[in-house]
């Protein structure tokens, strides 16, 4: 199978040398880049700013804004089977881009605009063969909004993560898909949770 992955967080410039950008540290990614080579997959990875070396066979694509990634991703869609969408992407970015660096001058007021939603317009494109797994990290009990973002995004599945798992080593998730099933996994490491996942992947496909 092939299969394409993306991780890490995004960097979305105010000027020269400031960005707006999130905690997220892309092991979860990792792990899961990790896991399908092991089992065999040709992964791609698309990877916002992280310090990280991938399994040696790993396609690598580095990148660091939503639209970077974003173009990335719809450029490389159509070889993939299955988009596992791991990459915690900026909502939002500054509408304007500062010349140079900006001066440090009383209040500063930044406009926001929303960034693509890179997961929706891949599955918008979709063939009926291409399967797509997005992440929902959200405060805990909030699993609404991962279900809610599953019918929205139009995925086959969502993987609700409560939000102490971000840079955590560990993960307590439910896998939720489009037939209305959920799977509720103990907590456990990030490798081990990933092993798992990538089977249930390959079961979207039946
Ligand atoms: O940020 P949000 O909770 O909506 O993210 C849910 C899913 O959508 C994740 O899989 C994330 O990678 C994806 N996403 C995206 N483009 C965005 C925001 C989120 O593909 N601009």
């Amino acid at each position: 199978m092939n299969v394409l992955i993306t991780a890490g967080p995004t960097r979305e410039p105010i000027d020269a040398v400031r960005f707006i950008s999130n905690r997220s540290s892309g092991q979860m990614g990792l792990a899961l880049i990790q896991a399908a080579s092991a089992a065999g997959h040709s992964v791609t990875a698309i990877l916002g700013p992280v310090s990280f070396d991938l399994p040696g066979q790993t396609c690598r694509i580095d990148v660091e804004t939503t639209r970077e990634m974003h173009e990335a991703v719809m450029r490389e869609w159509p070889r993939h089977d299955l988009l596992i969408m791991a990459a915690a992407v900026a909502d939002y970015r500054p509408k304007q881009l500062a010349a140079g660096k900006l001066a440090r001058t009383g209040t500063l007021t930044l406009e926001l605009e929303p960034t693509e939603d890179i997961v929706a317009t891949a599955a918008a494109v979709r063939r009926p063969d291409q399967r797509i797994i997005g992440f929902s990290l959200e405060s805990a009990g909030q699993i609404d909004r991962a279900r809610e973002k599953l019918r929205r995004k139009n995925l086959d599945m969502v993987v609700y993560n409560p939000l102490p798992t971000m840079n955590s080593a560990e993960v307590e998730a439910v896998l939720v898909d489009r037939d209305g099933h959920e799977q509720a996994l103990s907590r456990t490491s990030k490798q081990d949770f990933a092993r798992t996942l990538i089977k249930r992947a390959t079961a979207l496909f039946v």
